[in-house]
């Protein structure tokens, strides 16, 4: 706990984690003042104006360069003017879940990695719910971890991502969760994936041996990381979960069961075939789901049930609709191409891919094993149609381009037998035609009930 009662706190941007921690440092008896560098909206003027709380938009003005530190909205670049002048005075920088951390004792929970944060934050969110345990699910999905702290009696369930942890000095989850390490956003760590990966390590940094680290065995970056940690005298417990390899600590799969593995005895969960979700990261987000619930003691029966029942979160893999027998499935949050590929691998009938949209400098080169085994037809979309046609151009018996979502889905209609799969599995930032994936997930649907 550090006191920031009377203390000047600038804290910049004000998107939804600036202003729960605004408002949540303003309740802890904090001088706070909010500067953003662009416009602040209507509704979080009124947040700050209900509660007294000074504010500044479109530009930082010498008072928020006054705070004894700053509280940083993840979107704020490191890079940035007032950063740097922070930085450069001996100043600290936080971001906002250190912040929240400072006022809560609760078990803490938090998962990152590059992709299958959401699905696994939810997914645990849905077990503490089957076990009846008392939790806030927050972080980087809807609600600030600042926003829940004063409710909040049970545990937290945190989605964090790196930019966060960057600016992290003593936040310390019961139970940390690292999912994978696959490049993406590698503009902001200097093309460095070690870089990457070290800001995902700092989820371990202030754990001890009191708490846990759940791994995947599977992922190497990981793996090399991870043999660094237990080096460290103060190293979590390491759980260790894969679908390719029996670990010694974790859980893993032996004859299409789960098994988890504690002081070297095992206890067989439950066979693979009964999980919900289908495809083999959903494996591993579900053996990451079980060990992290396993950590905080909740019973196998109820981890059991989770897995099971749990149907996924809107726009991973979700089935819009089932027309003439072929399956139409919106995964519009596959916006890079190692989610494309998990996407792929969990079919195993003919395809007909939709891809395209806002280009980050993809290699969709790394899709065509998987592509030409089983799509038949790609129609690509957006900005970035045309370079996904000259790298997967013969990758597939056909390829098409189209103009708009509701002309990619009748393409579709017209090639996708009965018992095959129409996938809109993008691979790109969704800005180029949409506001958002979700807009982007949402019309593809709504095109989808038009057939
Ligand atoms: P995040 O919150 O990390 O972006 P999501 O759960 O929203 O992750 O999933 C993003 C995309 O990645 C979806 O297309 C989803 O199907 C896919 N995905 C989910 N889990 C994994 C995983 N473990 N490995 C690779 N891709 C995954």
């Amino acid at each position: 706990m550090r006191e920031v009662k009377n203390k000047h706190i600038v804290v910049i941007g004000a998107a939804r984690s600036g202003v729960a921690a605004a408002l949540l440092l303003h309740k802890k008896g904090a001088d706070v003042f909010v500067s953003d560098y662009g416009m602040i909206t209507e509704e979080a003027k009124q947040k700050f104006n209900v509660a007294g709380i000074p504010y500044e938009e479109n530009g930082h003005s010498e008072k928020a360069k006054s705070g004894e530190f700053i509280v940083l909205s993840p979107g704020v670049p490191t890079e940035s003017l007032i950063v740097q002048n922070y930085l450069n005075n001996g100043k600290e920088v936080f971001a906002e879940i250190e912040v929240a951390s400072w006022f809560t004792n609760q078990n803490i929970i938090a998962v990152t990695g590059s992709n299958g944060k959401t699905t696994v934050a939810n997914w645990l969110d849905h077990l503490w719910k089957t076990a009846n345990r008392d939790h806030a699910l927050a972080g980087n999905i809807g609600v600030a971890f600042s926003d829940e702290i004063e409710t909040n009696k049970g545990d937290f369930i945190l989605e964090v991502s790196s930019f966060q942890l960057d600016h992290i000095k003593n936040f310390r989850p019961t139970v940390s969760v690292i999912l994978n390490i696959t490049p993406d956003h590698l503009n902001r760590y200097g093309n460095s994936l070690e870089a990457y990966a070290a800001s995902k390590f700092r989820i371990t940094e202030n754990q001890t041996a009191d708490d846990w680290f759940i791994f995947n065995y599977d992922d190497p970056i990981i793996k090399k990381h991870v043999e660094t940690l237990k080096q460290k005298q103060t190293a979590p417990r390491l759980w260790a979960f894969s679908n390719e390899n029996e670990v010694s600590e974790g859980a893993f799969v032996r004859n299409n069961h789960i098994i988890f593995k504690f002081n070297n005895k095992e206890e067989t969960l439950m066979p693979v075939e009964e999980i919900g979700l289908r495809g083999r990261h959903n494996l591993s987000n579900g053996l990451a789901t079980a060990l992290a619930a396993r950590a905080a003691e909740i019973k196998n029966e109820a981890i059991r049930e989770s897995l099971r029942s749990f149907t996924g979160v809107e726009h991973r893999l979700e089935l819009a609709r089932e027309v003439d027998g072929v399956k139409y499935i919106n995964d519009s949050k596959a916006t890079n191409v190692n989610a494309v590929w998990f996407a792929l691998d969990s079919f195993h009938v003919p395809v007909t891919l939709i891809l395209g949209g806002r280009d980050k400098g993809n290699d969709y080169s790394e899709l065509e094993p998987q592509i030409r085994e089983k799509v038949h037809t790609i129609i690509a979309i957006g900005e970035s149609k045309e370079r996904v046609e000259a790298q997967l151009g013969k990758a597939a018996p056909n390829f098409v381009k189209v103009e708009t979502m509701g002309g990619a889905v009748r393409a579709a209609q017209k090639v996708a037998k009965r018992g095959e799969v129409v996938l809109l599995s993008p691979a790109c930032a969704s800005f180029d035609m949409f506001d958002s994936y979700e807009h982007r997930g949402k019309i593809f649907k709504e095109e989808v009930d038009k057939l």
